[in-house]
């Protein structure tokens, strides 16, 4: 008998009609004679509804009660999915990450995981119950409610079949799996049969948001056999491999991600002098705002021009914090541009490739797309664009790198 946590993201859950039909793909599991633990998102839409909600009193409501708000979306989906199973005759409970004791620390709105108590889940399992638990919260010392960022349910799901020492951890959601590229911006997209972990850590890392980042770290740290799924349809999906398979074939992309709301900040004329980069950078970080591509230029007149993308949402505080910062720095100024996103490519066998980056650069200018800031890492190279090239970029590099299956379309519910 096996362990397998199946994990259940929002659009599986998204009506009742939907929760009736995963109650019953989670009775065929029990059927087989595994033992199986749950973890459900809160129905689609409903996270965004609160937080909009939240905003009609304020615009930065604070944080420990974001988290008391959020959380209701999982722990009515929790209710509703133990309901649908024991209408079937199954036994079922339900548990909200404080029940179980999903111990996080007290960072509200994007706590990490520090423990988990399986006591209660195991004696459950014992009684021969399926368990539900309640994705994307935890519980501080304290017993304060914490959410673990928006897409934080993989995460529960994954760190839940790592303290459970499960056989397999399924995240079941409304694509076939992994593909090369968000099969909605590029129909040919091909679904990968598996994708090595280190490819999708960057991916994930890099916009993808089919899994949450947090939970691939966890599969990679706690060996966690981890599968993408759809909920809609039969099929083996993706595995998230952790060994590189020599056999596989190599090629030099696994895929594409893009972040979309992406802003850029510069400031301009910063005397070129030691200490300038940290002295720009450094206000900025400090005030928990999280700073992704940087590059420095030199101007004609001897001083430096520092660049660098923020999430769009973020810029606007960044872009006062830099004005104080530039003053006092006697830069010339600040220039905010909210209307950039970031593509970037990402694969191992760019190791051993060459030549990646140049046949980037060439699709890109063969559609007339600008590149304003590159960057590259051994296994990954991002540009920066202006953001309504979006989907013309990622459509154009998909089919530059023969990324796509030219039999069968993608298909998504
Ligand atoms: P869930 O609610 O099940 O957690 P999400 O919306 O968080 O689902 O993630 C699934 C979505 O991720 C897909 O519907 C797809 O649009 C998007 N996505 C982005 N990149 C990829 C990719 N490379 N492969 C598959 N899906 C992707
Ligand atoms: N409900 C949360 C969100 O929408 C968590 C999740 O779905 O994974 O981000
Ligand atoms: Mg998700």
């Amino acid at each position: 008998m096996a362990l397998i946590v199946q994990k259940y993201g929002g659009t599986s859950v998204g009506s009742v009609e939907r929760i009736e039909a995963v109650a019953e793909k989670i009775i065929k599991f029990r059927e087989q004679g595994d033992d199986i633990v749950v973890v459900v998102s809160a129905m689609s839409g409903e996270t965004n509804r609160l937080t909009a909600l939240a905003q009609e009193i304020m615009e930065s409501p604070t944080p420990r009660e974001m988290d008391v708000l959020l959380s209701t979306g999982e722990q009515v989906t929790i209710a509703l999915l133990c309901m649908a199973l024991e209408k079937r005759g199954y036994g079922a409970r339900s548990f909200t990450g404080g029940q179980v004791r999903i111990l996080t620390d007290e960072s509200h709105t994007k706590a990490r995981i520090k423990e988990i108590d399986g006591s209660r889940i195991h004696a459950q399992l014992e009684q021969g119950n399926i368990v539900v638990v309640a994705g994307f919260q935890g519980v501080d010392e304290l017993g304060n409610i914490t959410t673990l960022g928006r897409g934080g349910s993989d995460t529960t799901g994954v760190a839940l079949a790592a303290a459970l020492d499960a056989d397999e951890c399924q995240i079941y959601t409304d694509v076939k799996g992994v593909y090369t590229t968000d099969p909605r911006v590029v129909p040919e997209a091909r679904l990968l049969s598996s994708i090595t972990f280190e490819e999708m850590l960057e991916l994930a890392s890099l916009g993808a948001k089919v899994l949450q980042i947090r939970s691939v770290e966890f599969a990679g740290k706690y060996k966690v056999p981890l599968r993408v799924l759809s909920t809609f349809e039969e099929g083996p999906g993706t595995l998230i491999s952790l060994e590189e398979d020599s056999e596989m074939e190599d090629p030099a992309i696994a895929g594409i991600a893009f972040e979309r709301d992406e802003a850029k900040l510069t400031v301009a004329g910063v005397p070129d002098v030691p200490g300038m980069a940290y002295k720009v950078i450094g206000p900025v970080s400090d005030a928990g705002i999280e700073v992704d591509v940087i590059v420095q230029n030199a101007a004609e007149d001897g001083t430096n021009d520092i660049t660098f993308t923020v999430k769009r949402a973020e810029c606007g505080r960044a872009y006062k914090i830099l004005q104080d910062a530039a003053v006092s720095l006697g830069a010339k100024e600040v220039v905010q541009d909210k209307k950039v996103c970031k593509v970037s490519l990402v694969g191992v066998g760019m190791r051993s490739h060459a030549g990646i980056a140049s046949k980037m650069f060439k699709a890109l200018a063969e559609e007339n797309i600008n590149i304003q800031i590159i960057t590259t890492s051994e296994i990954k190279i991002s540009v920066v664009i202006e953001e309504k090239y979006l989907e013309l970029a990622v459509r154009a590099l998909h089919s530059a790198f023969n990324l796509g299956d030219p039999e069968s379309a993608a298909e998504s519910n």
